[in-house]
């Protein structure tokens, strides 16, 4: 067998298993396309806030360390979590808001279809209030249209992705899943980050305070600060299929 078919097997049987979407959809994966001239270590990370809690600490070490992040936000999170959008607002130069969903409503269509145990939308119509729900009020809030969209639970089908582009989002997918919903320990999250490649867009979580994403983050940023990683938020880059 040849060296690419062997390389092929080798992606086919890693997407596998990272992805966790049933057969009629998919979970985009994307890498950052690094331009030149910028520090070649660099990497993005985005935070989803689908709803529940703030995770103080975890934005506190960013602002401290003076990493910037992309954060996802749903309506939901936003009308519940006042203090934390006020923070997140604060920080202008270190928290780009993008739009994660009305309801974080999964961005799939059919109805009877489920993602994690989560009723996806019945139609178009609903998938389009989800997506602009959201960006209204983070239009409001910064005075920005948000340019990426990420659904709940980050898979799609064909329709929905064909619809969210042509409301003129950017689908924004990663290729670190660095804390699974903030359901990992912090050594299981630490390690993940740890292994970080240039180009890499991590996804975890800024909703859920009483995990352990925020330690895992405090003890693993210096590191990679000090190997020489750089950190940019999405819409200052280009994004290519991972
Ligand atoms: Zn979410």
């Amino acid at each position: 067998m040849s060296r690419s078919a062997i390389a092929f097997l080798l992606g086919l049987m890693l997407s596998a298993t990272v992805s966790a979407a049933p057969g009629w959809g998919v979970e985009v994966h994307d890498r950052l396309v690094v331009p030149s001239g910028a520090p070649t270590k660099t990497v993005a990370i985005t935070l989803d806030a689908c709803g529940g809690a703030f995770d103080a600490s975890l934005i506190e070490t960013l602002v401290n360390l003076r990493v910037p992040a992309t954060v996802f936000v749903t309506k939901k999170w936003l009308d519940h979590n006042p203090t934390g959008t006020a923070v997140l607002l604060a920080h202008p130069d270190l928290f780009e808001l993008e739009d994660h969903g009305t309801s974080h409503v999964p961005a799939v269509i059919g109805k009877g279809r489920r993602v994690y145990g989560i009723a996806a939308e019945p139609d178009a119509a609903h998938l389009e209030e989800e997506v602009t729900g959201a960006a209204q009020v983070i239009r409001s809030l910064t005075g920005h249209a948000p340019a990426f969209f990420r659904g709940a639970t980050a898979i799609y089908d064909a329709q929905s992705m064909q619809i969210i582009r042509s409301m003129g989002y950017q689908v924004a997918g990663f290729s670190v899943n660095a804390d699974a919903g903030a359901s990992l320990s912090e050594a299981q999250i630490s390690a993940r980050l740890r292994a970080v490649q240039p180009g890499d867009i991590v996804i975890a979580h800024m909703n859920k305070p009483a995990g352990a994403t925020a330690e895992a983050f405090a003890a693993t940023l210096p590191s990679l600060l000090d190997r020489g990683y750089r950190f940019v938020t999405l819409s200052g880059v280009r994004l290519q299929p991972a």
